[in-house]
């Protein structure tokens, strides 16, 4: 399937200049949001996993039904100030703007082997923040699944040693 059909670019969201890759229209399509996490799931089914880790928002459309359909367990990783136990933080710097993310620091054993999913890759800040609190906590991350990733941002290179898979690359 060419997932591109169903996914909207909006010019100058949210700050001119950027091409927003808009997912809302895949994922209105009930067959087409499953085949995309199908074709994720495809993409990872050789990893042995323990947990998948994923930042909100968009983090969670994908990496909850990964989870569900891998039959593991799901890790949110959020803003700052939005988990109500102990966690541990990170600052990032992303495609435009910064912010500190967040993850509890029981959700991941020592040892674990996590897979983190997100929508999109740009510049790999988002990512690089989320492997630096899951390997603070002892996890391994064992690979990182996209279903967009922006080519021209060279985020894989800010993620080095991290298997990285992607369903679509612009
Ligand atoms: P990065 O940290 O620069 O790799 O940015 C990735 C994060 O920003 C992801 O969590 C995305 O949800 C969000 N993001 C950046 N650019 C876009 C876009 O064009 N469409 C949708 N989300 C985006």
């Amino acid at each position: 399937m060419d997932f591109k059909e169903y996914i909207r670019v909006i010019p100058d969201f949210p700050e001119p200049g950027i091409r927003f890759k808009d997912i809302t229209t895949l994922l209105k399509d009930g067959d087409v949001y499953r085949e995309a996490i199908e074709s994720i799931q495809k993409m990872v089914e050789d990893k042995e996993i323990d947990l998948i880790a994923g930042p909100e928002a968009r983090g969670f459309v994908i990496g909850a039904p990964l989870a569900l359909m891998m039959g593991k367990g799901f890790v949110p990783i959020r803003k700052s100030g939005k988990l109500p136990g102990n966690t541990v933080e990170a600052d990032y710097g992303k495609e435009y703007g910064k912010d500190k993310l967040a993850i509890h620091r029981d959700s991941i054993q020592p040892g674990q082997k996590v897979l983190i999913a997100d929508d999109l890759l740009a510049t790999g800040g988002t990512i690089a923040a989320t492997i630096e609190m899951i390997e603070q906590l002892g996890g391994v991350v064992v690979g990182a699944a996209f279903l967009i990733e922006l080519g021209y941002l060279d985020g894989r290179e800010k993620l080095k040693g991290v298997d990285v898979h992607s369903l679509v690359t612009y």
